[in-house]
């Protein structure tokens, strides 16, 4: 029989059962629907160079995904925004182009498990998690096999077995899709495993939700990161200056305050950030918030994107524009990620 304070406690947690971090409300408050994102935007899709069976015929291919605290960094009746065309479907994307593939870095071949990758000697990637907060139209893993990579008990598991017997690896990566789409209580769980792996150094977090959902930067994800022994090091994703307001500049103080070292990356993205001033812009308002721009990626042919390519000898010429614009440490390194490589590229030194 259960004792009456605790039966009263069951009642009451039957009758308000604990409210879901806001993090958890606004991501299932996301928009998931091409027509919903141009009327938040103030748009007519009729008016759009990619009209509502382009925009249908997109999301098709790869499912519409923005949340709200997002959308509310566009300028509203702007079809060219930044951020807007990061995330509004295409027609475009149901072309197919010569180069462009559907694993353009072949990860496939650096997958020995599911649920890791294994590319360069001393770092290894687990894809956590199979779904992000935003759905960004140009990413390299728009159709990365999630369901074949999804981290059970038993793939967790063996790859705890395989970092057990290589210890090179020093570092591990978490990404995804995105890590931090998973709750606390499963990083802390797989975190903690990790820990027990005697020459792990690092745990890298690549995550892009800080950065448009600030409010997955709370209490208990602070506190998750200040813990354990492991260093934190997150590489959040903004590519355009304007993807910064003053929640994510909150987010990234809380961040700051509990010694993650920060870095930024960025994708190069033809009619997105494809001009110097607009990447020192970034650069600069990083390095005010304490966050190093770290990369700048060529953009990888991943079928369905062709639209955001940029020429690898345009991206070398806008890389010597913002040489000339910045202090060295403020530019991010431009490289490109060759399958066979044991490293990224450098591509802005080659002239
Ligand atoms: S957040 Fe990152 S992994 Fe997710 S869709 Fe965007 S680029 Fe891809």
């Amino acid at each position: 029989m259960i004792p009456k304070t605790q039966a009263s406690n069951h009642l009451a947690l039957a009758e308000n059962p604990p409210s879901p971090p806001l993090w958890v409300t606004e991501l299932r408050q996301a928009i998931r629907d091409p027509l919903e994102l141009c009327r938040e935007v103030g748009l007519d899709p009729q008016t759009l160079d990619t009209p509502a069976e382009g925009l249908q015929a997109g999301h098709q291919l790869f499912q519409t995904l923005v949340p709200r605290p997002f959308i509310q960094r566009m300028q509203k009746g702007d079809p060219k925004d930044p951020l807007l065309l990061q995330v509004l479907p295409q027609s475009r994307e149901t072309q197919h182009w010569p180069g462009f593939t559907q694993d353009p870095l072949e990860e496939a071949s650096a997958n020995p498990l599911p649920g890791l990758i294994h590319k360069y000697s001393s770092r290894v990637l687990l894809t956590l998690a199979g779904s992000c907060a935003v759905n960004c139209r140009y990413c390299f893993r728009r159709h990365f096999p999630y369901a074949e990579n999804s981290l059970g008990q038993e793939a967790l598991d063996r790859i705890l077995d395989y970092l057990n017997r290589d210890s090179r690896i020093n570092e591990v990566i978490l990404s995804g899709g995105d890590p931090l789409a998973t709750s606390d209580k499963r990083l802390a769980s797989v975190v903690k495993k990790l820990e027990s792996i005697p020459h792990l150094k690092r745990l890298r977090i690549h995550t892009r939700l800080p950065v448009v959902l600030p409010s997955r930067v709370d209490t208990r994800l602070l506190d998750w990161l200040s813990s354990g022994r492991l260093d934190k090091v997150m590489v959040i994703h903004i590519n355009h200056p304007n993807e910064i307001d003053t929640s994510l500049e909150a987010a990234l103080a809380d961040l700051r305050g509990i010694g993650v070292t920060l870095f930024n990356q960025s994708v190069l993205l033809r009619g997105v950030n494809d001009d110097p001033e607009i990447l020192a812009e970034l650069s600069e308002k990083l390095f005010s918030l304490k966050v190093l721009p770290y990369y700048l990626h060529a953009f990888d042919p991943v079928e369905g994107a062709a639209h955001f390519a940029l020429e690898d000898t345009a991206a070398q010429q806008l890389y010597q524009q913002l040489l000339a614009r910045l202090p060295g440490y403020l530019v991010p390194r431009l490289v490109r990620e060759f399958p066979d490589r044991p490293s990224k590229t450098p591509l802005g030194w080659s002239f």
